[in-house]
């Protein structure tokens, strides 16, 4: 039943082999397809065995799953993004889907939009304390670690340490904040993030709580979740065990000290613009604006922007065509229409061309308006984004002011 946790391993060979932490992920993927719960199983593989370049990859045979085996932790790929295009309009493609908190985050937030339905996802979610940019990553193997980033075939990140297995089976290690002093290490969001166990899933799987390699901490976040495990064990496919109470202690203290660090970098983050004025604010971002080449990387990359018919489209007169940097309106709707949502999942700031910090603001200022509603993004699918059902009275009351 739903909260129900587990301590489990795969019971196939050929997984156990390839895949880590007892192969479950993995086994619960060949099992949905298997046993027709899903048409599809979506995924990320490292293309043509290159860690650096993870791709979505949506599978509906069983047999080839196993490609899929393994964490990389190096590409983070827009899994709800690309949710959206293969369930949105009539299609009922049934689809088990591999999420990180912040895909499953957004793939909620879509569904209140009526983007995605749920119905037809089953979210298998994977603890995260966050990814690393592609490029930097590499440069980082090389001129931090001194490798060849082509022979790593593992990396780990394990309460606050970067740990790299290369080919020979040597392993290499950091700190993150050693590595982040240096700008390298994890994306500026993931940093940030305080949601390393995806409860938010249908299940949540990860190593917290688990005292050997060979075994997967499984916890069943929905009933839909909890359902689909016991099928997956009466199968036969997983075999599992109760964890000990000092395993589930264990889990949540870890949980714990990645929340505090997260909120440390926030403070860090944010700090230095919260203790601007209002006038001080308003220059640095609009000296932030004024980089933009209106490439429209950033509204095409953020899974909550799901509008067909965007206001910033030359045609609807909001923005004048063809300026350059465009005019004040072109961030301040993409601000708006997702500050409320937005679920931190950096893509924005991955994408844009003129690298502006474009999740620290927008995330900053969701957290502002969390003061204000308690509204969580991507959590309670129930719950609906707070400037869609705000009264101006409420706002009023409020006495929190929300400015840049
Ligand atoms: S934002 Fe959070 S969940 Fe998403 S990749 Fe980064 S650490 Fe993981
Ligand atoms: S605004 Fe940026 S960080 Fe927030 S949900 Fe959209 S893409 Fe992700
Ligand atoms: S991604 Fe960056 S440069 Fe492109 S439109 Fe967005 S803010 Fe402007």
């Amino acid at each position: 039943m739903k909260g129900d946790v587990y301590i489990a391993s795969s019971t196939d060979k050929e997984v156990l082999e390839k895949a880590e932490c007892g192969g479950v992920v993995t086994s619960l993927l060949k099992f949905a397809l298997e046993s027709k719960r899903a048409d599809a199983v979506l995924a990320v593989k490292a293309r043509d065995g290159n860690r650096y370049d993870g791709t979505p990859v949506l599978i509906s045979q069983p047999d080839k799953v196993i490609e899929t085996a393994g964490t990389l932790h190096c590409t983070s790929p827009n899994i709800a993004r690309y949710v959206k295009e293969y369930t949105d309009g009539a299609s009922d493609l049934k689809i088990a889907v591999v999420v990180k908190p912040c895909d499953a985050k957004a793939i909620i937030e879509l569904a209140k939009r009526t983007q995605v339905k749920m119905d037809n996802l089953i979210l298998i979610g994977l603890n995260c304390t966050g990814t690393l940019p592609s490029v930097k990553a590499k440069k980082m193997m090389k001129e931090v670690f001194g490798i060849d980033p082509t022979d790593v075939v593992a990396e780990d990140i394990d309460d606050d340490r970067l740990v790299i297995t290369l080919a020979d089976g040597t392993q290499k290690e950091k700190t993150l904040m050693e590595l982040e002093e240096q700008e390298y290490g994890r994306r500026e969001n993931c940093r940030r993030c305080e949601t390393n166990i995806p409860t938010m899933a249908d299940i949540a799987c990860g190593k917290w709580g688990t005292s050997d390699k060979g075994t997967t901490f499984v916890e069943a976040c929905t009933e839909k979740g909890a359902n689909f495990i016991d099928a997956a064990i009466s199968a036969g496919c997983i075999s599992i065990r109760q964890p000990n109470p000092e395993a589930v202690q264990l889990r949540r203290k870890k949980d714990d000290a990645a929340i505090q660090s997260a909120k440390q970098w926030q403070e860090r983050d944010f700090s230095s613009l919260k203790q601007m004025s209002s006038d001080e604010r308003f220059e640095y971002w609009f000296g932030q604006f004024e980089r933009c080449i209106k490439c429209y990387g950033c509204r095409d990359a953020c899974p909550i922007c799901y509008c067909k018919d965007c206001n910033l489209e030359a045609d609807r007169g909001l923005v004048p065509p063809g300026e350059v940097p465009p005019d004040i309106m072109f961030p301040m709707v993409r601000i708006t229409h997702v500050m409320d949502s937005c679920v931190n999942c950096g893509q924005c700031q991955d994408v844009c061309a003129m690298e502006l910090p474009l999740s620290r603001l927008i995330f900053m200022l969701n957290r502002d308006l969390y003061d204000i509603f308690k509204y969580e993004p991507g959590v309670d699918i129930g719950q609906l984004p707070p400037l869609r059902t705000v009264t101006e009275q409420e706002l009023s009351l409020s006495g929190v002011d929300v400015a840049f």
